[in-house]
């Protein structure tokens, strides 16, 4: 049995019937919009995709950035890469800083009334402006030739993943600076040898969100959660088309068919009763 993996969880499943709010992570909002399906084979019926493994260098330096931010939020400091990138802001001192920094423990919540959904999420930093407002900011980490940027596809999760913190505080009574910024460290590997270091570049990349999307993602999300049928799978995703090939070459068809290997070396397609399907 893996130590990772619990392919039929019990706890966390969505009951329509209950009246008590339905904890949803911000990484779960993601997940809903890059596949309903997979959202609510998770979310109500308990069978979520396998975890990946920790990512235990982002994890330190992530741990190592907030112990140096932190220096410098309790002298009320800026940090020298604000001075670096022209940002008029300190880390935020607030009491509940390491209760939103605690993803576990729920992070910053909002309980969305239209749905009775209890948003959360764990952020990583919060600066302040001079006028008060709460800029967002988020620690990555990677190793990759040239410089670091936010446009890849992709990278859209990293995108929602700012404006939902925005919306969170927002709806916590903060003013919220629109612009946020990722702390992007870039490991370099360019060096002689390891020698026991990694050494990273730090690159402080703005970027200006807009929460107007989220409403209507919790509406959507909260709809699919209440369906009795599972959604449809997103046509473009690796896991499911993993599935569709495994399924294949071990001789059912996801779809219930049989599947026959001729010895062209051609997959075909049987129905029940054993007739070729079309
Ligand atoms: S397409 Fe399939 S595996 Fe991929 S996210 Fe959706 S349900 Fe999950």
């Amino acid at each position: 049995m893996s130590q990772y993996y619990n392919a039929n969880r019990k706890s966390n499943l969505y009951d329509p019937k209950s009246k008590y709010p339905f904890r949803l992570s911000r990484s779960k909002i993601d997940l809903f919009l890059k596949c309903p399906r997979c959202f609510y084979l998770d979310r109500r019926l308990g069978v979520g995709q396998p975890p990946q493994m920790p990512f235990n260098l982002n994890s330190a330096v992530d741990t190592l950035l907030k112990k140096e931010f932190d220096i410098h939020r309790a002298k009320g400091s800026a940090h020298p890469l604000m001075a670096t990138y022209g940002i008029d802001a300190v880390p935020f001192r607030h009491t509940k800083m390491d209760e939103w920094r605690d993803a576990l423990r729920g992070g910053i919540t909002f309980i969305h009334k239209p749905t009775n959904l209890n948003v959360t999420g764990g952020i990583d930093d919060i600066w302040v402006g001079p006028a008060g407002d709460l800029i967002i900011v988020d620690y990555k980490a990677t190793s990759k030739d040239g410089q670091v940027n936010i446009d890849a596809d992709w990278q859209i999760s990293y995108k929602r993943q700012m404006e939902i913190y925005q919306w969170l505080f927002r709806r916590n009574d903060f003013k919220v600076s629109e612009t946020g910024y990722f702390v992007y460290c870039n490991g370099k590997t360019d060096r002689a040898a390891f020698d026991g270091k990694l050494e990273f570049d730090v690159t402080v990349i703005p970027y200006n969100g807009n929460d107007d999307w989220v409403e209507g993602a919790l509406i959507d999300a909260h709809k699919c959660l209440s369906k009795t049928a599972i959604p449809k799978a997103s046509p473009d995703c690796d896991y499911c088309a993993y599935r569709e090939a495994a399924a294949g070459v071990e001789g059912v068809a996801p779809s219930g068919q049989k599947t026959r290997t001729t010895s062209a070396g051609k997959t075909t397609k049987t129905n029940a009763q054993g007739k070729m399907a079309l």
